[in-house]
């Protein structure tokens, strides 16, 4: 039986750009837009933006198929009328852009955060303090019913398919697998009868939605937990899916419980698409890769190796809706391009904000947050070209001011030349590309290697002028903190001043935890980022796929630090807990791995040719090394304001300049977007 309602997707590989349009989907991101009130229109405005951008299909954040299978107590299920009429004003704005979407059922299990959690047998997940009771026959049954109806109604709000979500460890996964499935009724017992219960929503899906439905289902093609399944299983369930009725399938990689990072920026680009080749040709239906797939020439290559049928991004398209039409129209240089940070789309949405992008935050602010041209001309001086200086220069072009923006040094970008210096950070880099490329390509007048002082702001006659000087690294003085030795994270970073090979690190934010990365890297390496294998080794994936679940028989095998390293900090408590939510336990088991020594109530006595002397608790102790380096925070730039407010002059300032703490690029990027609009 062929159920492939979309032909172009079968189509004989070709790789110009051209055919982007018809291989790429929009992979489905929780934008907790679905869960507020208003959230509807904003969300339709939100695809029928990506639509416009030439995404050929769409799939929506996770929808619970019952109000048990909710991600959190509030939030909505796809399980009446009422609600279905409400996403027709999502599906109606897709279609009027010549999109396509299709919705996915998403049923948490375990990882639900309420006290109402259900899953296949009795259990408590890793990733969430609430325990889940299993769910009885009859309420399987019904699950499964819950699951169709919900399809059903997607078929009612005008979707054009769904996607079941398989994977990432919800509660299809729960059901397949043995350590969390002890069932003695007829959804537990051999793997054969574990995978029944997606394999009958598929079937009951398919009859009850007909032949011209989407049926898209997420497959955990590798799980990266102990106890998952192996390959032959993965392989018999794609099988027996495609039997089920299913259009298409999408890789799903590892479970959230997992602790093998698999969409960090610390992951190759492209570092799964592995994992999908080996599905090819076992299934006749189209296959989909994903993960760290986040421009053009990664889909391309993706494609071209032979891995996938179709690729699929989610982040890029909240940093760039327009991806693939600059894409088809040969711009690759013009997309604002995913960095992979998490830290404005998950970590908003596992902290139960609305979900955004650091380099893009009119993403799910498409109602909100827009350029509009001015009708009153005016000239502006931008001074700063880090972040919040950049977004604000291209911002006023964008609203046909006259743009000046003047750069002290060499170079624009600011902090972010020193992040993209950092292992697995160089994608940083790559928003200054984008930067660079669209001050050009809309006429702001960038001055390099200068100064801006008082004069010379009076002088230029601007309507208004917007303080970006951004930030210096906060000095800690204490004895011989001015010893030769003692190096700020600038020194090193920016100026790649020689470090030894037994380092101090005061301070432990994220550039304390960025620095110690850096250090622990062997930087004689032609790229401290590590290719898939290496990758794969590093953190304990077995490329083989030997073992259940494909973790490593022997576990991670990091390359050892070429440094010995102290990072230190003053407070109680763990290091890095302000972390970003979803990535912080990576930094930490990275720098664990490499086996930095990090202490914590320190205080810091002083710094002699012995070494850094501090107390630790009640303890004296002297850490032989050869260099401290200082992570401790900064202080605003911000020098030039008062004289121009004296001066008479209209002066707002953005970004560190204007608070240093807790800076980010996320805080500052938003703030030059939002003064710009008003201006
Ligand atoms: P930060 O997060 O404020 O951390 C500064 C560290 O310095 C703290 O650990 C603090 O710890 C210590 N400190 C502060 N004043 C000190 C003093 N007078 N003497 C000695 N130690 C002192 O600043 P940051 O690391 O520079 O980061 C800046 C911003 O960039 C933050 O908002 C951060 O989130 C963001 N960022 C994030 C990442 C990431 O998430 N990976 C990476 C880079 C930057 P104690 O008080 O305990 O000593
Ligand atoms: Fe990508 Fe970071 Fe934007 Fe998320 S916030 S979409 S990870 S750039």
């Amino acid at each position: 039986m062929a159920h492939s309602t979309y032909p172009k997707l079968l189509s004989p590989l070709d790789l110009g750009f051209t055919t982007l349009k018809n291989r790429v989907i929009m992979g489905s991101m929780h934008t907790m837009l679905e869960d507020i009130p208003g959230g509807i229109d904003r969300l339709a405005a939100f695809y029928a933006e990506r639509a416009r951008g030439q995404v050929g299909l769409i799939v929506t954040g996770g929808i619970a198929p019952n109000l048990a299978g909710r991600a959190l107590p509030i939030g909505h299920a796809m399980d009446n009328e009422e609600e279905a009429e409400k996403h027709r004003t999502v599906t109606k704005a897709v279609h009027d852009e010549g999109g396509k979407i299709c919705m996915q059922i998403l049923h948490v299990g375990r990882y639900g955060y309420s006290e109402h959690n259900v899953s296949a047998s009795d259990t408590k997940a890793p990733i969430s303090p609430f325990p889940a009771r299993a769910l009885t026959t009859e309420e399987v049954e019904q699950t499964i019913v819950d699951y169709v109806q919900s399809a059903r109604m997607a078929q009612h709000a005008h979707y054009d398919g769904i996607e079941i979500m398989g994977s990432e460890g919800y509660l299809i996964n729960q059901f397949i697998v043995t350590k969390i499935n002890r069932r003695e009724d007829q959804w537990g017992g051999e793997y054969e009868a574990r995978i029944q219960f997606p394999l009958e929503i598929i079937r009951r899906t398919r009859a009850a939605v007909g032949e011209n439905f989407i049926i898209i289902y997420r497959l955990s093609m590798i799980d990266l937990v102990k106890g998952g399944s192996t390959w032959e299983e993965v392989i018999q369930l794609a099988k027996e899916v495609e039997k089920a009725g299913a259009t298409i399938i999408n890789t799903g990689i590892g479970w959230h419980e997992s602790r093998v990072p698999t969409i960090g920026t610390v992951v190759p680009k492209g570092g799964f698409a592995w994992v999908t080749k080996r599905m090819m040709g076992e299934v006749n239906i189209p296959l989909i890769a994903t993960n760290r797939i986040n421009m053009p020439d990664v889909a391309e290559q993706v494609l071209a190796d032979g891995c996938a049928d179709m690729v699929s991004m989610a982040r890029p398209f909240l940093a760039d809706p327009q991806l693939v039409q600059k894409a088809i129209e040969n711009r690759p240089e013009e997309i604002n391009t995913c960095i992979a940070c998490n830290q404005a789309c998950l970590d908003h949405t596992f902290s139960m904000q609305v979900c955004s992008c650091i380099v893009n935050p009119r993403a799910c602010h498409e109602t909100e947050l827009n350029y509009t041209v001015a009708e009153t001309k005016k000239k502006i001086a931008i001074v700063g070209a880090g972040p919040a200086g950049l977004e604000a220069a291209l911002g006023a072009a964008k609203r046909g001011y006259e743009v000046y923006l003047y750069e002290a040094s060499n170079r624009i970008g600011g902090q972010f030349n020193m992040a993209k210096e950092i292992p697995g950070k160089e994608e940083y880099g790559q928003t200054i590309r984008y930067y660079s490329t669209m001050l050009a390509k809309h006429n702001v007048n960038v001055y390099l290697n200068t100064k801006a002082n008082v004069d010379l702001l009076c002088k230029g006659r601007f309507d208004d002028i917007i303080l970006a000087t951004g930030v210096t690294p906060r000095r800690v003085t204490f004895e011989g903190s001015d010893h030769k030795n003692v190096l700020t994270y600038a020194d090193v970073l920016r100026d790649k001043k020689p470090v030894g090979k037994r380092v101090a690190i005061i301070g432990s934010g994220g550039i304390g935890f960025d620095v110690a990365e850096y250090l622990s890297h062997d930087s004689s390496h032609p790229s401290v980022s590590l290719d898939v294998a290496d990758y794969m080794k590093e953190w304990g994936v077995d490329m083989q796929y030997n073992q259940a679940g494909a973790l490593a028989e022997n576990g991670a095998e990091p390359l050892p630090s070429p440094r010995e390293i102290y990072l230190l900090k003053r407070s109680k408590g763990k290091h890095g807990k302000n972390l970003g939510k979803t990535t912080g336990w990576i930094h930490r088991s990275s720098l664990a791995m490499k086996k930095v020594n990090m202490l914590a109530e320190v205080s810091y006595q002083k710094m002699d040719n012995q070494g850094l002397h501090i107390t630790v608790g009640e303890e004296n102790r002297i850490l032989e090394v050869d260099n401290i380096i200082i992570c401790a925070g900064q202080e605003p730039l911000n020098d030039l304001h008062d004289g121009l407010v004296a001066a008479g002059q209209t002066v707002h300032m953005i970004g560190g300049a204007h608070i240093a703490k807790e800076l980010d690029a996320k805080k500052a990027i938003k703030e030059a977007m939002e003064l710009v609009i008003k201006l």
